[in-house]
């Protein structure tokens, strides 16, 4: 444990964040993590209380007691062993976890919980700081090959696991990079792409090996997914060329909007604007960008993807930005005797909001209004809810002016013709079917054909995704050895 009065004495501190005037200025990260000291201050406020619970919060069991007494007693080159023995990533989610494990910290119960994630990033930053990060390649091939379709951080994680325990690895990316939702999703002030770039470099030295612009199977016509592939391999080549096949292609199909005026020229999904400026930041050059310029921009959607798009709206300089709920406002405060240690139904306001959005909660829209065949307005009426059910407020019905609509409500599930082109039966929600059981999980009903990340669970979050990579490694692991598998679950 670190200090045993520590959480008496010490106030929790949080990470700093640059002033917005300044940082809406640039689409780099903005976030100014712990110092040293600061880190060794949260670590000294961890209770190691008997039963953890931060620990079983956290989607990959971090061992979080361990990394807190290690900061707090100076030993980060321990730290960062205890941290990659459960996260492949940490500076990943040390970044943009929502940090489940806080919510559940036994201190949270009556107090600000531990800065866990801030831990995280101050560990993980130094480490690749000071080195300490290297290839581990294994010290025994197997000869078993190994196809991952899709290389974000489920795709990514599993390859790292496999390639370690010997296998011949290759990743088959339709975009042309590495990284999924982390590298064309998420925008760079809050994850900047060289971290995703440096592990892509220690994964290749451990023996993995991208195939970048290769579609596996196809997206089916007029897909608006991101799609940079110039070749296409079908899954029967590679069924046929490889002893196991592990598909980790995300939940890409957005959930739409079909209302009047959905045709209009500016109303687009999330997923046709941000990557773009993830381009863009990476130096390519585009034909025409989507951009928020001068512009009245309405996000319809209050999630990640929501708060991202009003980022990226306000900082290429929009007249104004609106994000609209379906949902009532929540409370502000969650009652923690009911929620504690789960993760609680409450208003999360994001950096991206401080920046300057208008909230719209309980808000539906009716209609797009157009203009020449531009979008110029939206028709939205207030709804209330009633024993789950919504309900139209008579006489609410507004007309509200806007340029550029964002739909940024959600995926609904993958691609199902990659799913099809395997020949791999769905669940109810679309996802690809198949258990997490510790025996036979991850398997889909075709044979040596696996299934892991928001493919498998429908669209979650980064750390489920390296969860399922890490777990669905050690199941594809164990099919082909015939062995118990020495990867951890
Ligand atoms: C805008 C946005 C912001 C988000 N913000 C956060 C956040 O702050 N924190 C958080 O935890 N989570 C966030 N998420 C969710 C998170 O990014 C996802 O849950 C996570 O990336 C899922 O990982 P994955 O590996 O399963 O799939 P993905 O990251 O979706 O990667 C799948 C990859 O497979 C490729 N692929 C698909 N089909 C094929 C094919 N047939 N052939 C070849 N390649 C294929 C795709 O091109 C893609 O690169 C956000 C999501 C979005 C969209
Ligand atoms: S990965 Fe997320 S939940 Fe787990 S310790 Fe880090 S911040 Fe917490």
């Amino acid at each position: 444990m670190g200090k045993i009065t520590g959480f008496m004495e010490h106030e929790r501190i949080e990470e700093g964040y640059k002033p917005v005037d300044e940082r809406v200025r640039h689409h780099k990260e903005f976030v100014i993590g712990l110092d040293a000291q600061q880190a060794k201050v949260q670590g000294a406020r961890c209770m190691d209380c008997g039963t953890p619970f931060c620990n079983s919060g956290c989607p990959v069991n971090n061992i979080i007691p361990d990394f807190n007494d290690l900061v707090y007693r100076n030993d980060w080159r321990n730290a960062i062993t205890v941290l990659h023995s459960t996260n492949n990533f940490p500076e990943f989610t040390g970044r943009i976890c929502p940090a489940p494990c806080e919510a559940a910290c036994t201190l949270n119960v009556n107090d600000d919980p531990v800065g866990i994630k801030s831990i995280e990033h101050a560990i993980a930053d130094r480490a690749w700081a000071e080195g300490w990060i290297a290839p581990q390649p294994p010290k025994r091939r197997t000869g078993r090959k190994v196809a991952v379709v899709g290389s974000g951080p489920a795709g990514m994680a599993a390859a790292q696991q496999l390639a370690r325990a010997g296998h011949e690895v290759t990743v088959f990316e339709k975009n042309d990079r590495i990284g999924g939702l982390l590298r064309y999703g998420i925008p760079d002030f809050k994850m900047e792409k060289t971290h995703i770039d440096r592990r892509v470099a220690q994964m290749q030295a451990e023996g993995v090996v991208f195939r970048t612009g290769v579609l596996v199977g196809s997206l089916g016509e007029g897909s608006k997914v991101t799609n940079h592939a110039k070749e296409t391999v079908s899954a029967d080549e590679l069924l046929a060329q490889f002893d196991a096949v592990l598909l980790a292609g995300g939940a890409e199909a957005s959930r739409d909007l079909p209302v009047p005026g959905r045709e209009l020229d500016g109303v687009h999904f999330a997923m046709e604007f941000l990557p773009q400026q993830n381009k863009l930041n990476a130096g390519d050059k585009l034909k025409g960008q989507l951009r928020a310029d001068g512009k009245h921009v309405i996000v319809i959607g209050g999630g990640d993807t929501g708060s991202d798009c009003v980022g990226t709206s306000n900082r290429h300089g929009a007249a104004s930005v609106t994000q609209f709920e379906l949902m009532p406002m929540p409370p502000e405060q969650e009652d923690k005797a009911l929620t504690w240690p789960y993760w609680p139904y409450k208003l999360r306001t994001s950096s991206s909001h401080e920046e300057g959005c208008q909230r719209e909660f309980a808000i539906a829209t009716k209609e797009f209004v157009g203009d020449k065949g531009k979008v110029k307005a939206l028709k939205t009426v207030r709804v209330e809810w009633k024993n789950g059910k919504m309900a139209e407020v008579p006489g609410s019905e507004q007309v509200l002016q806007a340029d550029l609509v964002l739909l940024a409500m959600g995926f609904a599930s993958p691609v199902s013709p990659v799913l099809q082109a395997f020949g791999i039966e769905a669940d109810g929600r679309g996802n690809a079917k198949a258990s997490t059981e510790a025996v036979g999980g991850y398997r889909t009903s075709r044979d040596k054909v696996f299934a892991a990340g928001d493919m498998r669970r429908g669209q979650s979050l980064v750390v489920w995704a390296i969860r399922e990579g890490r777990q669905a490694a050690r199941a594809v692991d164990e099919f082909l050895t015939g062995a118990p598998s020495d990867l951890p679950r």
